[in-house]
């Protein structure tokens, strides 16, 4: 068997929710919401089912909803895109990057990585034949530096894989960052597999800027955007790629051979959502940021050390004030003794260079969030 998938483990995301089943933990882990995602859009996919078309969609997905996705982006982020020859619609985000991967690289190419990355980027890589290259992002503002992206490019650079707003930190990368990553990956040559699926889920008046638009990017860069996180529907893994026509031909071609197409009924529900008034998207960053509010001031209260969140639905805690070294034997007696379940920092670390932070999703109802503060009453005193 392949090394790569025969020796990893299961992800941390199935782990911890599995505990959190089998213990009746509070699942603040796996990023999901506990809200049931827009009435409307779901019974646009309801309808969709039992009326609309059931069999084979275009491969490229249904072209209403690639003009839907081109004007959402026209609107939001004041980008241009033709929906004939610049959108595809994949089986959520996860597909779009592990496409991505295998059309563009070939064995032995460098791929740039940025830690902390989500876990499905290192062994995606791997099996692609990228010779990954990583850029450690320093706490607490994960910024870009020039020696960092010096010393991680190389003539052998193809692929940047790049994730804004970033989980597991809950930070955004800001102007400054995204011109120098604009300037090494056009000195270099290389292509920006750019990660957005958190591009609205963006808090305190800050605005998505997406690298597709910046100077000198536009034909080199795959921007990833997944349904999932705009309406709060993680479970329906719908979601879009753009790219100028010479890459997404063969993109189109990795995709054809991996799902060939994605649900027709959740495509249309989507395809009417992404067209959803201003208040929608203003309504969906007003709640969550309610509810990061009343999480951080909870976490605040009972001793622990919040760093706070930017963006996405997860906020971090840093454990080392509270006399920790080792996140994941903290979680797991999180889960246990506690019965809240979190993810452990460490996992998004090809060598766990970080061990003392943890992540928890916020996307709750109060209730949710509060038997959660009531769990952990005694954790940071504890320890104090
Ligand atoms: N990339 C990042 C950074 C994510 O956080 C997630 C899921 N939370 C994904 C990709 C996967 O998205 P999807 O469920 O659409 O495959
Ligand atoms: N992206 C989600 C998270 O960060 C998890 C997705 C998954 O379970 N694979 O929590």
């Amino acid at each position: 068997m392949n090394p790569i998938f025969a020796k990893i483990d299961t992800s941390v995301f199935e782990v911890m929710s599995r505990l959190a089943r089998e213990t009746g933990a509070v699942n603040l882990g796996q990023g999901f919401p506990d809200d049931p995602g827009p009435e409307d859009v779901r019974l646009k996919a309801a309808e969709a089912v039992v009326h609309g078309w059931n069999q084979y969609p275009p491969m490229m997905g249904l072209p209403d909803l690639r003009e839907a996705i081109a004007r959402h982006y026209r609107h939001w982020q004041g980008l241009e895109l033709d929906p004939e020859t610049e959108v595809m619609v994949t089986s959520g985000a996860t597909e779009a990057l592990a496409g991505a991967l295998l059309a563009l690289l070939e064995p032995g190419d460098e791929v740039v990585l940025f830690e902390p990355m989500y876990d499905a980027y290192l062994p995606l890589v791997r099996r692609a034949g990228g010779v990954p290259r990583f850029v450690i992002l320093k706490p607490p503002a994960f910024r870009l530096t020039e020696e960092a992206l010096a010393r991680a490019f190389s003539p052998k650079t193809k692929v940047v894989l790049f994730n804004n707003p970033l989980n597991p930190t809950a930070t955004i990368f800001g102007a400054e960052d995204l011109a120098l990553l604009a300037d090494f990956c056009t000195r270099f040559d290389a292509i920006a597999v750019c990660d957005e699926v958190w591009e609205h889920v963006v808090f305190d008046g800050r605005r998505h800027r997406p690298v597709i638009g910046l100077p000198g990017m536009r034909e080199r860069t795959v921007k990833i955007g997944s349904a999932g996180k705009i309406f709060n529907l993680t479970g329906w893994k719908v979601g879009f790629v753009c790219a100028a026509p010479p890459i997404m031909r063969v993109l189109a071609k990795a995709h054809q051979y991996i799902t060939f197409t994605t649900p027709p009924n959740l495509q249309a529900a989507v395809a009417y959502g992404l067209g959803k008034d201003d208040e929608y998207f203003e309504g969906l960053r007003a709640d969550l940021t309610r509810s990061r509010d009343r999480f951080t001031t909870g976490l605040r209260t009972l001793g622990f050390e919040v760093i706070p969140s930017q963006g996405t639905y997860f906020l971090n805690v840093d454990i080392a004030p509270l006399g920790e070294s080792d996140d994941v034997a903290f979680c797991k007696r999180l889960v246990l003794d506690h019965g809240v379940a979190a993810i452990p920092v460490s996992a998004f670390y090809a060598e766990a260079a970080v061990k003392t932070v943890v992540r928890f999703c916020f996307a709750k109802r109060d209730a949710t969030l509060d038997e959660a503060l009531e769990r952990l009453a005694g954790v940071a005193r504890r320890a104090a």
